[in-house]
């Protein structure tokens, strides 16, 4: 099938080449053209602009940052909605604000265009083998109809309910994972600092209770202190906002939340908001005053 695909970065270009790899055929987007090259040479075909992307693509996805850059792609001028018609379909599958989800769709079903929210989880390695969490919002009918597209990128591919669900869904999960880095951290700076080697903790705790997808990803990064991203601290930020911003306006106080959104916001006023977002056990080493080495 012809699809468009907009926004090519760390996420978005793994996952248009498993469309192509796929067999799908591709028209592409960015608005920073070396993003777009690796595409082009893996056999896509590039366009100038999100209409040009719609008016050959039926079914468009969008992998961007934020809410403001899915406004901007979908609804701005030469954006997807210029190019769109009556039936064509945009799956977004950044992750945003699940309000700003049901404003862009609102502005697609003024055209007769659907939306579905889909964002992922699991990084760039998952986006590179092709196993990605995808959590859908929107009309089911659409989800069925573009799930064979999405299990192309993903592992698996849950719809969670109306549109804006896929991104409350990917909130609970960006909460679950920022705090569980906090608590990897944490816990490991306490044993490092009372003399007891992290490798030798990760092997004896992994297999238990504590074992966490988080904590085999994240320490041995954190050992090695490479904090090369990955998923960026100032990204995280982002969902963390939106998490509180969402948490306050359905009336769920989320304390553990905001404690860990200011530990980000320390990291990237030090300059670390490129990092990985285990550089949160940079936060406790400066604390601290030592490093989570084996
Ligand atoms: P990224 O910054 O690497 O890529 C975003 C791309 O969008 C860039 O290539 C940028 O040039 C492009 N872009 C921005 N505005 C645009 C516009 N108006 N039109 C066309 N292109 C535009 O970000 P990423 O890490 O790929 O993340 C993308 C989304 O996926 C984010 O919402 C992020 O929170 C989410 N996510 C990221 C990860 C991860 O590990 N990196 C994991 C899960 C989910």
């Amino acid at each position: 099938m012809k699809l468009g695909f907009i926004g090519l970065g760390i996420m978005g270009k793994p996952m248009a080449k498993n469309l192509l790899k796929a067999g799908h055929e591709l028209v592409v987007y960015d608005i920073v053209t070396k993003n777009v090259e690796d595409v082009v040479q893996a056999g896509a075909v590039a366009a100038n602009s999100g209409k040009e992307v719609a008016q050959q693509c039926k079914i468009v996805i969008t992998m961007l940052p934020n809410s403001p850059h899915v406004k901007t792609a979908v609804m701005g001028d030469n954006g997807i909605l210029e190019g769109a018609v009556e039936g064509s379909i945009i799956v977004d599958m950044s992750s945003i604000a699940p309000l700003a989800s049901q404003e862009i769709c609102k502005a697609c079903q003024e055209k007769g265009v659907k939306m579905l929210d889909a964002p992922v989880s699991g990084g760039e390695p998952k986006a590179i083998d092709g196993s990605l969490s995808i959590m859908v919002g929107g009309d089911q009918k659409v989800f069925n109809e573009v799930y064979d597209i999405l299990m192309a990128m993903g592992a698996s591919a849950v719809h969670c309910g109306d549109i804006g669900a896929g991104n409350i869904t990917k909130l609970a999960n960006q909460v679950v994972v920022a705090l569980n880095i906090a608590a990897v951290s944490e816990a490991f700076m306490l044993s490092t600092k009372a003399g007891v080697d992290p490798e030798k903790v990760f092997h004896a705790i992994r297999g238990g209770l504590a074992g966490s997808t988080v904590m085999n990803a994240k320490i041995p990064m954190i050992m090695e202190g490479n904090f090369k991203p990955g998923f960026k601290v100032d990204l995280h930020i982002k969902d963390l906002n939106n998490a509180l911003e969402t948490g306050h306006s359905v009336g769920a106080p989320l304390p553990m939340t905001s404690a860990v959104m200011e530990m980000l916001q320390v990291l990237h006023a030090n300059g670390s908001g490129a990092d990985d977002h285990s550089a949160i056990a940079k936060y406790y080493e400066k604390l601290a005053d030592l490093e989570i080495r084996s």
